[in-house]
């Protein structure tokens, strides 16, 4: 135990450590076949818009992020809407009242060629009540005769229509000078402090059901995944729809594919799982509880600590533990997790849906510890009457004396203590549990750092 704390001790907070920057977030809707992954493709700079409808291929909504003009955003593809058991009215409704709730613009995809439908006339509704920015790009106006096309646009009162085509790329760029104008100032903070969506990591070795779990997550949604070949460098997030919030579940190209590349070394495997941790503020790590809890779990959960992100560990595959194994795994986690003993616990199954509802509500606390500020006079209040109690231990004949702390930082929260003399590992990690039974910090990592005054 003492050995293995020693690790996180010493572990500084790399610059980069600090998750993106908020970036504004443009959603695109529209009904299926009027070009929107073209759009989408086009948007985004790809030489080769490659658009592919898989029936059956998980369904869930993508995230990619864009560059214009030396502006970062984000473009949210909501897919296609389907009809669903309630119908297509209430299917489109959904769609677009997510797209308000997540972004800081809409762009309404409309086939010029065929004109306003039902449809579009009831989305459009939906969002002209809506307090986002909203485009309208007339889509296939391939060329001038195209154009005429557009005026009965006009009529959804989203505007001016503007004519575009996704497959030739005309009009694209007026279009993306038209989205960044729409952006507001500083993107919208509406589910957490940094803006947009929160991000979760979802990693662990592999076969303990990541892929599974996405797709128990993401099972109910509508929208359809255009699997975009020959784009390889664009990292792929998932928007997914927890407890009635959404969330960028982020780097999940790889989980989403069906038939698994035999092809990545562990190394490899060991590279995405390091950067999908750092582009995200939350990391679910994924440990089959059928099995032994093994090396490469625990190297998971260091990689999470280390890059100061907020941990949730979920034991999936409880359909397959039975009392012995229970035994067993209570032992494990006693053994070998005391170092993450303030990381929440959830046991799930992909395969049945047990406790997957579990997630939200666990990332949503750990997210808080994360983001959490511990006011300074509060904090050395605290620390006053804790040293007076016990005090450091006596070095070389001195007793090192804790002038003042401080929480520098919060995600994770960090705290730097001023002190006369060097204050020992064993004290450090005291001073480490203590504060965490006063202020919790339930699921994320803490940092300490000491600076000696001479
Ligand atoms: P989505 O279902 O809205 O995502 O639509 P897709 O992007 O899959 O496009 C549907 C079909 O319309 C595909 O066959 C595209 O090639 C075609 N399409 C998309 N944009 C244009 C365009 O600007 N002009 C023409 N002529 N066809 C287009
Ligand atoms: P990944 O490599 O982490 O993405 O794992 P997969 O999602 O591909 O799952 C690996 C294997 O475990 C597959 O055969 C799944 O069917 C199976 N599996 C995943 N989750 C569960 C679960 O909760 N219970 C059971 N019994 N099997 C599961």
């Amino acid at each position: 135990d003492e050995a293995e704390w020693a690790e996180f001790d010493e572990v500084a907070a790399p610059e980069d450590a600090a998750p993106p920057a908020p970036q504004p977030v443009l959603a695109v809707v529209g009904r299926p076949n009027v070009g929107k992954s073209t759009l989408v493709n086009r948007l985004l700079g790809r030489r080769e818009a490659v658009v592919q409808d898989t029936p059956g291929v998980t369904r869930d909504r993508v995230a990619y992020d864009a560059l214009w003009n030396g502006r970062r955003f984000t473009v949210v593809d909501t897919g296609g809407w389907e009809p669903d058991a309630k119908g297509m009215m209430a299917s489109v409704a959904a769609q677009a009242e997510l797209a308000m709730h997540t972004a800081d613009a809409v762009l309404l995809v409309v086939d010029a060629r065929v004109g306003p439908t039902e449809t579009e006339e009831a989305v459009a509704r939906v969002l002209r009540r809506s307090q986002r920015p909203v485009l309208l790009a007339a889509n296939k106006v391939d060329d001038e005769r195209g154009l005429a096309d557009v005026h009965s646009l006009w009529s959804l009162g989203l505007g001016e229509p503007m004519p575009v085509s996704a497959l030739h790329g005309r009009g694209s760029g007026d279009l993306l000078d038209a989205v960044l104008a729409a952006f507001p100032e500083t993107p919208r903070e509406v589910f957490g402090a940094s803006g947009g969506p929160r991000r979760v990591a979802l990693v662990g070795k592999p076969n303990v059901g990541k892929s599974s779990l996405l797709n128990k997550l993401t099972g109910e949604e509508r929208a359809v995944v255009h699997d975009v070949a020959g784009t390889t460098v664009d990292p792929v997030d998932s928007l997914v729809e927890l407890d009635g919030e959404v969330w960028r579940f982020v780097d999940t190209a790889g989980l989403r594919k069906r038939v698994k590349t035999a092809s990545g070394t562990e190394y490899y495997a060991s590279l995405r799982t390091k950067s999908a941790i750092e582009a995200a503020e939350v990391a679910i790590v994924l440990v089959d509880a059928s099995q032994p809890l093994s090396e490469q779990d625990l190297r998971v959960i260091t990689m999470v600590v280390e890059a100061g992100r907020a941990l949730v560990i979920a034991y999936n595959k409880w359909d397959l533990v039975d009392g012995d194994r229970r035994r067993q795994l209570e032992k494990e986690i006693d053994r070998e997790l005391v170092r993450v003993r303030w990381a929440e616990r959830v046991n799930v199954s992909a395969k049945t849906g047990r406790a997957v509802a579990k997630l939200a509500p666990t990332l949503r606390t750990a997210l808080e510890s994360w983001d959490t500020r511990v006011p300074t006079g509060r904090l050395n209040g605290w620390l006053n009457e804790l040293v007076a109690a016990h005090p450091p231990p006596v070095r070389g004949g001195k007793q090192p004396k804790i002038l003042f702390a401080t929480q520098a930082q919060t995600r994770p929260p960090t705290f730097v203590l001023f002190t006369t003399g060097f204050l020992e590992a064993g004290y450090r990690r005291f001073l480490e549990r203590k504060l965490r039974e006063t202020f919790g910090f339930t699921g994320s990592p803490v940092r300490i750092s000491v600076r000696v005054r001479e």
